[in-house]
């Protein structure tokens, strides 16, 4: 997409991605594609390729690129894939996803923030994302299993209604720990058995739900 980002966007994948490790092609060539400002309110549009996550609506935040580059990453996704996300935000993630894979389904508990998505999935023409307003840690039963399930929000464990969705030869990706740092964990299911590798730690907003946080404790 040629915009006036064009060139902010191909050095945030050389300084941010590249230089930091990420080597997976598709994922590379598809964040110095994808509009990040346009996921972002106008007022911080300079600020949107820059090496940190920002505040979007209702205190969330869109995640630093290069978390965005090693989850996405860690999914190995070739194309024909089913993708899970849990907490669309800005929608920017699921963005990135939609260029990967066949079909992005992505669930936000935040009325607000999922209308501010899809307006930008629309306006893009990203028509392979579907969404959906719930409480995401219950998965989305009905599009079950998914080759690859994200979660962009952390939890004090993987939920098991996530575990059941994921198909075989599936991968997750989720962050996992306490309220204010987390551990990112990939989990996979090979027939039937599943293994969690531990990978970097990380700092997400909470995911606030049945197999999550309560919402009472606000951080
Ligand atoms: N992937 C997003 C990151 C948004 S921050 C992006 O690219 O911008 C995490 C999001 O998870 C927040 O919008 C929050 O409202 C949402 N969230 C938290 N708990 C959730 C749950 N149980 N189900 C769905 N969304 C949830």
């Amino acid at each position: 997409m040629i915009d006036a980002f064009v060139m902010v966007r191909e050095r945030m994948v050389q300084e941010q991605l590249l230089a930091r490790g990420i080597t997976d092609q598709g994922v590379l060539r598809t964040m110095a594609e994808v509009p990040r400002h346009l996921f972002v309110d106008d007022a911080m549009q300079a600020r949107a390729y820059g090496d940190h996550p920002l505040p979007i609506a209702a205190d969330q935040t869109i995640s630093q690129p290069y978390i965005v580059a090693a989850m996405t990453q860690a999914l190995h996704l070739q194309g024909h894939e089913k993708v899970l996300e849990i907490g669309t935000g800005s929608g920017y993630q699921a963005a990135v996803l939609s260029r990967l894979c066949e079909r992005v389904y992505t669930v936000e508990r935040i009325n607000g923030l999922l209308a501010g998505a899809r307006k930008v999935f629309d306006q893009l023409h990203y028509y392979n994302i579907l969404s959906r307003l719930d409480d995401g840690t219950m998965g989305w039963e009905e599009h079950a299993p998914f080759d690859a399930i994200i979660v962009t929000a952390g939890g004090p464990s993987v939920p098991e209604s996530l575990v059941r969705q994921l198909a075989d030869s599936g991968r997750m990706v989720i962050p996992v720990g306490e309220r204010e740092v987390q551990q990112l964990q990939l989990v996979s299911r090979h027939d039937g058995e599943i293994q969690i590798e531990h990978l970097e730690n990380v700092r997400f907003v909470s995911l606030i739900g049945e197999q999550g946080w309560d919402e009472s404790r606000v951080v």
